[in-house]
């Protein structure tokens, strides 16, 4: 480009650095930043509990004290966030667990995502004349909510590792649903955004989230009745009852209901919830920064990325004379994240129609090819790459410019046990739907809407039975085969560009638990670079530095990692202060 139109551009990315506004909720950003926070929560010990709420995070430690494996203290943390923090996950959801155990040195990976139901059709969010529906508008439609994953996950973990009952575990969440708590700031806060987003279509969100059309007074104790006696079922009958017997029928009977107002939503059969199967799968590993890196495989599409990111910027920059306060790492960063991300959205699909190219996509030539094409592309957007093997294109590419809630927790035991859980009902508060007091997740947004493009198919269409392809990435990192750290985020499609800046800082820069969560975020969204305004840590220079090809937005970004890290006297846990949580510890 001629250096005088390359200096135009430049200028005109940097007058685009306007004030902060605030961040609408969007795929990349499902929840929204939350401005009321304090400073990072952090805490060590021989066992360490993060979860996104101090009362979950209380009860999980509670359950480590007596006895409880990481996976009890996992059931009760998930359990308890479905009362308190209702917007981000529940039962009703769906996500993925790794676990590590320390005795049988294995790591399993869970897949609890959810799966479109018998009588789903490819074109089911897309409007009469076959055009995509608005996204706002579609993770409200029946069609958006997929057979939950969340308590078949719980329920199997807990049958292989648990130490403590199933019923023991779920009491902290019975009591708080049924006695009331004082709902948190940012619950508050979520209800509101939920009603700017719309809730007209429900009136079981209403009754129980706006009481007389506001949101519960701060300073009541705030109950769910239902959804206490859900939990009570559920700590009867154990997890099948989600999927079959009276609670199946009772979710069964909610869903077919909105039929009555959704004549386009064919409705669910009882075998949608007998069939749900948690799948085991091999976790996705590759050797980064001097570390093994293990994560979630496709589905999702978070691991993959957030590895081919770290592998790109280790072809592109010296990472190892690399920190926090230069300029050029992070600008290789958001480069790096644009071109992961152009693979994952083409390549990652549901494994059941064939197997995803993960190992091609992360090999050392192909990422050595796509780093040179990176480093000369000179402000073009990237394309998706061929990978050693494949000689065309078999999908269509989605556009991912249409713009249209989760939670992670992180626990290890006592006995070096380690569960790294991102769980999620998609948007903030999900489809708001609720059945039996339990939020409806509207996860099956994550599908492409058009099911094929330019006469080809979309890898990540819908099609019954199917898993969409997610971003959620939780991860396990291993050194001289122990673990070392354990990390997850919420955040939507920014999941990969969140984690691989945590790993980053927390590998390359050897920067604290604390310090490595609460470092600016930058993530890569088409032809835009949102650059994190307000984070809890000052951006390390002036942004001006961060001159990019791309148009420069600061925005905020609405992450929640929980975090834990091996130190010498046992582990150390931070969580994001862009959140409410809390890090726990034992002596
Ligand atoms: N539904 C998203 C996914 O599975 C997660 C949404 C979020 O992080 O809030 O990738």
């Amino acid at each position: 480009m001629l250096p005088l139109l390359k200096a135009l551009l430049l200028t005109l990315s940097l007058w685009s650095l306007l004030p902060a506004t605030a961040a609408p909720i969007s795929r990349d950003d499902p929840e929204s930043t939350y401005p009321d926070r304090k400073g990072t929560s952090s805490a060590s010990g021989s066992a360490v509990v993060v979860t996104a709420n101090p009362l979950a995070s209380a009860e999980a430690l509670a359950v480590l004290k007596e006895g409880g494996s990481s996976i009890d203290a996992l059931v009760t943390a998930q359990a308890v966030l479905a009362v308190v923090e209702p917007q981000s996950s529940g039962l009703a959801g769906g996500g993925f667990l790794l676990h590590w155990d320390a005795k049988q040195r294995r790591l399993v990976v869970l897949d609890g995502r959810e799966v479109a139901p018998e009588r789903s059709q490819p074109d089911d969010l897309l409007d009469a004349s076959g055009d995509p529906l608005p996204w706002r508008q579609a993770t409200a439609q029946a069609n958006a909510i997929g057979v939950p994953g969340t308590v078949a996950l719980l329920w199997e973990a807990h049958q292989r590792h648990g130490h403590l009952s199933w019923g023991r575990t779920l009491q902290p969440a019975i009591r708080l649903a049924n006695a009331g708590f004082l709902p948190s700031p940012r619950l508050l806060r979520s209800i509101r955004l939920a009603q700017r987003f719309g809730v007209s279509h429900s009136p079981d969100f209403q009754e129980i989230y706006l009481p007389g059309g506001q949101p519960p007074p701060a300073a009541q104790l705030f109950r769910n009745p239902a959804l206490a006696q859900t939990l009570r079922q559920l700590a009867r009958k154990g997890g099948p009852t989600f999927y079959q017997g009276p609670l199946a029928q009772q979710i069964l009977r909610g869903i077919n209901e909105l039929q009555a107002s959704e004549p386009n939503f064919r409705g669910w059969t009882p075998a949608d919830l007998s069939n749900y199967d948690v799948v085991r799968r091999a976790p996705l590993c590759n050797q980064q920064l001097q570390h093994r890196i293990c994560t979630m495989p496709p589905p999702s599409s978070g691991g993959l990325a957030l590895l081919q990111t770290l592998a790109l910027l280790n072809q592109s920059t010296d990472l190892p004379s690399s920190s926090a306060g230069k300029p050029k790492v992070w600008r290789q960063l958001a480069r790096a994240q644009a071109w992961a991300d152009a693979d994952r959205l083409y390549w990652v699909h549901d494994p059941l129609d064939g197997a995803i190219p993960t190992e091609a996509l992360l090999d050392q030539a192909y990422i050595a090819r796509r780093a040179r094409a990176m480093q000369s592309a000179n402000g073009l957007r990237p394309t998706p790459g061929l990978p050693l093997g494949i000689e065309n294109y078999p999908y269509g590419v989605p556009d991912r410019g249409i713009e249209h809630g989760t939670s992670q927790i992180t626990i290890v035991d006592a006995g070096g046990n380690i569960a790294s859980y991102t769980s999620s009902v998609e948007t903030i508060f999900g489809s708001r739907h609720l059945v039996a007091g339990m939020v409806l997740n509207n996860q099956l947004t994550d599908f492409a809407f058009k099911p094929s493009l330019g006469n080809k198919p979309v890898a990540n269409r819908r099609l019954p039975g199917r898993r969409p392809m997610s971003s959620m990435a939780p991860t396990l990192v291993f050194s001289n085969g122990e673990p070392v750290l354990a990390l997850g985020s919420p955040g939507g499609r920014s999941i990969p560009h969140l984690l691989s800046r945590v790993l980053l800082a927390s590998l390359a820069w050897n920067e604290p638990p604390a310090r490595a969560v609460a470092l600016p975020h930058l993530s890569s969204r088409g032809k835009t670079l949102v650059l994190e305004s307000d984070p809890p840590l000052p951006w390390p220079f002036p942004l001006q530095q961060l001159k990019s090809e791309a148009s420069l937005r600061r925005q905020g970004i609405g992450s929640g990692t929980a975090l834990v890290r091996r130190i010498e006297a046992g582990w150390q846990g931070a969580a994001d202060p862009r959140r409410e949580g809390t890090a726990l510890a034992l002596p």
